[in-house]
């Protein structure tokens, strides 16, 4: 058997938990919006200082499928944002509302029944209330962390353009608290099967007081959907953490190591969160301004790529640098 084949086996037995049936999820990676960001930003400070801009895409994961004879769930991991606000305060392009963007795999907002938001800064969390159906997981440390730094004094650097706001949107927050309230949330605390098959993991002080990333279980083996916890695969490549984050480098480090034993090392199976790298690992294309990369198909699932429609668009890259 060929070494890839037996790393793959060795991958899906770690997961197997008693007698729970198998579970299995198609993964499509969508591209809503693209940036031109510096490249410390991501790829750290030192490392990568001093290389200009490079454009980067805003993404979101969609998961659909479940355990095998139960009920079939369309799940997305993070929302996105759709405040005209955020577009105008960073050099964003390409923005795409998520009717547009679900639509390039066949679904619409109203079919996501459960949403999974890694963490509440404005471009994972800001477009929740576009999914009417979808009942939202945070993490109870993320949600009070941000809670109180909302309540800290006007002189510690509050305004609207400080660092502390610098990605959260205090009306997130505010929209958070309303769905707790009406049923349509729930705070999740620590390591936590959230549907059969997909692991939420606390990164506690990493990126952000309590960013999470999910571990899903497929046909295929794990992947798993980093949001912001993995910026790019050359954080957990070099284990140096980004420029920007919120929380301590140091648990940002413990994260990537939790993550790539979790993956044996295959980091083709981990989906970073902002990286144009995404689409040289998975079979991609381009509609509108923004890519498509289908991840995996669940058994019995088809292709969501239009051959001719798209067939200028086969072997797009974004250019790096
Ligand atoms: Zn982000």
């Amino acid at each position: 058997m060929p070494a890839v084949k037996k790393r793959r086996r060795a991958v899906q037995s770690q997961n197997l938990v008693g007698e729970k049936p198998p579970t299995d999820y198609s993964i499509w990676t969508l591209a809503y919006c693209q940036a031109d960001m510096p490249y410390d930003f991501f790829g750290g400070s030192g490392l990568m200082s001093n290389q200009g801009t490079i454009q980067i895409p805003m993404l979101y994961t969609v998961l659909v499928g479940g355990a095998q004879g139960q009920k079939k769930h369309v799940v997305l991991v993070d929302a996105g944002f759709g405040n005209q606000d955020w577009l105008s305060r960073y050099r964003f392009f390409g923005w795409e509302d998520p009717s547009t963007v679900l639509a390039k795999i066949g679904l619409t907002p109203a079919d996501v029944d459960t949403l999974l938001v890694t963490h509440l800064h404005f471009d994972h969390i800001g477009n929740f209330s576009a999914f009417p159906n979808a009942h939202l997981y945070i993490q109870l440390d993320e949600y009070m962390g941000w809670l109180r730094t909302l309540s800290l004094p006007k002189d510690f650097g509050g305004g609207e353009r400080s660092w502390i706001l610098s990605s959260l949107d205090p009306q997130d927050i505010h929209n958070v608290a309303i769905a707790i309230s009406q049923d349509r949330a729930t705070l999740i605390e620590g390591d936590v099967e959230v549907l059969p098959g997909i692991t939420a993991h606390l990164a506690k002080d990493s990126h952000t007081f309590g960013t999470q990333w999910f571990e899903v279980q497929t046909r295929n083996g794990l992947f798993a959907i980093a949001g912001d916890a993995v910026y790019w695969y050359s954080n957990i490549e070099k284990m140096w953490p980004p420029g920007y984050n919120q929380g301590n480098p140091f648990n940002q480090l413990f994260t990537y190591e939790h993550i790539r034993k979790t993956l044996s090392r295959e980091l083709e199976r981990l989906i970073p969160g902002h990286d144009p790298l995404v689409w040289q690992h998975h079979r991609t294309w381009t509609a509108g301004p923004n890519e498509v990369a289908e991840v995996n198909l669940a058994k019995g699932q088809r292709s969501r790529k239009h051959r001719k429609k798209n067939k200028k668009a086969q072997g797009h890259r974004i250019k790096l640098g």
